[in-house]
């Protein structure tokens, strides 16, 4: 088994556009590493510049003790999967899986025997004979993978390798890529920008955002204990809720969370009260997720009372949204690098060319290329989300809620919700949590 390190690796594209930015992440040998986030936030990219079909432009790539920052494709070792694995379509789907160890010559016998070994793991023993248009897409997608793995690689790479398949497809193929990659124990990196697909796959996420990593942690750690908001906001559904406060403090050091026209107090043994109690007057964010409020019929202390707008139902609960005029946040735009003019045409030795040539040559000149190049040249600025063209980081808008059932709920009628504090999360203005974690 092999581990993977990456050391402030970025990629510049055509000498001009910073798609990875000094991202440093070990992957341990044998582990399930999930790169989830965004659209256009680098996975991909990073993914390529592991499997080396991308030249990376400043950073080290290490597989174990050697450093494979140049090292040609064909002799790291790594079998990549993308979303639709072309299949030979002469070939049946053994002939498929068999192909990598024909061209490497392997004795026929050893062969049929490796390919049908794995085709009992992947589930599709009983369709090797068949031709890849007779195939459904989840079993398609299975003979890519088994083709991927037959020649054991070292690291298997997957680039968001569920195909459009129906959710009970999609759900079952995640779960037996994942079963998989358990019984295979290969050192794996799989690219989604799914939360579901990777809380439930891997043994820790990478979340990027403009080509940097915001958190890493295990699925546990990183839903329960975000690095960000924008993390928060990423992890989850229904989306937290992120609202604007300010810290008011009394004299007894009582920490309260002042919502404008609404207020809730930390307990004096919370550990970001003893963090908060001489910052009278901050700013913070508030995160708290839909299920950290109940319904109540009043009297306690730490409530938020609101409008009861909608509810929806879900099966197994109701979503509430409540409208109690607070400051919402948005997380996509919670400490996104703001809006730059254009870059300027790149300086002449920063050239994509001279660039990955120096890579190739010489890792100290690609590094300083890198630097300059980096300086020179920013990240397109974040686009909003497509669905809202134009929201600011601050809104007005509903706190979402889960409720169990819908008894006793109106919508126009006013409800009392109790909110659990030591399940809020409190993150400076720039998004970063007050707190500080160890992983
Ligand atoms: P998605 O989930 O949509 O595939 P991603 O997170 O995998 O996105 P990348 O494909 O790594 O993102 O792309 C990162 C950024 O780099 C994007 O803005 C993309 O347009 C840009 N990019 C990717 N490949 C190239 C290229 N060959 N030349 C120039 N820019 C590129």
């Amino acid at each position: 088994m092999t581990g993977i390190r990456l050391d402030a690796v970025s990629k510049v594209y055509d000498g001009q556009y910073l798609a990875v930015d000094g991202v440093s992440l070990e992957v341990a040998a044998g582990e399930f590493m999930v790169l989830l986030g965004p659209s256009g936030c680098g996975k991909t990219t990073l993914l390529r510049m592991i499997a080396g079909l991308e030249e990376i432009t400043e950073g080290e790539l290490w597989f174990d003790r050697t450093r494979t920052t140049i090292l040609p494709p064909r002799d790291r070792g790594v079998a990549l999967v993308f979303q639709n694995g072309a299949l030979y379509p002469n070939r049946t789907a053994r002939g498929n899986i068999m192909f990598p160890l024909e061209i490497a010559g392997e004795d026929a016998t050893e062969a049929n025997a490796k390919v049908s070994g794995l085709a009992k793991i992947l589930g599709i023993d009983t369709t090797l004979d068949r031709l890849p248009r007779t195939l459904s897409g989840g079993q398609r997608q299975r003979v890519a993978i088994g083709r991927a793995l037959v020649r054991q690689p070292r690291i298997f790479l997957m680039d968001e390798p569920l195909p459009n398949l129906d959710a009970t497809m999609r759900t079952e193929l995640r779960q037996e890529i994942g079963a998989m990659a358990r019984d295979l124990n290969v050192t794996t990196v799989y690219v989604t920008h799914d939360q579901i697909e990777a809380l439930t796959l891997a043994d820790r996420i990478a979340i990027m955002r403009e080509g940097r990593i915001e958190d890493v942690g295990t699925p546990a750690q990183v839903y329960n204990d975000p690095a960000t908001a924008f993390v928060a906001g990423f992890m989850g559904s229904p989306r937290i809720n992120l609202m604007s406060a300010t810290v008011r403090v009394t004299d007894h050091h009582r920490v309260f969370l002042d919502f404008g026209i609404q207020t809730i107090s930390l307990s004096p043994i919370d550990r970001r009260s003893l963090i908060l109690r001489h910052n009278d007057g901050r700013q913070v964010i508030v995160g708290a997720r839909s299920d950290a409020f109940t319904p109540v019929a009043g009297g306690d202390a730490n409530e938020l009372s609101g409008t009861l707008r909608t509810l929806e139902f879900h099966g197994h609960q109701w979503i509430a949204f409540v409208h109690c005029d607070l400051e919402m946040i948005n997380p996509d735009l919670v400490g996104a690098v703001p809006a730059r003019p254009t870059a300027p045409p790149p300086p002449s030795p920063a050239s994509g060319t001279r660039t990955r040539h120096a890579a190739a040559s010489s890792p100290a000149l690609a590094s300083a290329l890198g630097a300059i190049v980096k300086a020179a040249f920013r990240r397109r600025p974040p686009q909003p989300p497509a669905e809202e063209p134009s929201t600011p980081a601050h809104r007005r808008s509903d706190l979402v809620i889960e409720v169990g059932a819908a008894d006793g709920l109106q919508t126009g009628a006013t409800v009392r919700l109790s909110v659990d504090t030591s399940r809020l999360h409190i993150f400076d203005e720039s998004g970063r949590r007050i707190d500080r974690i160890t992983r």
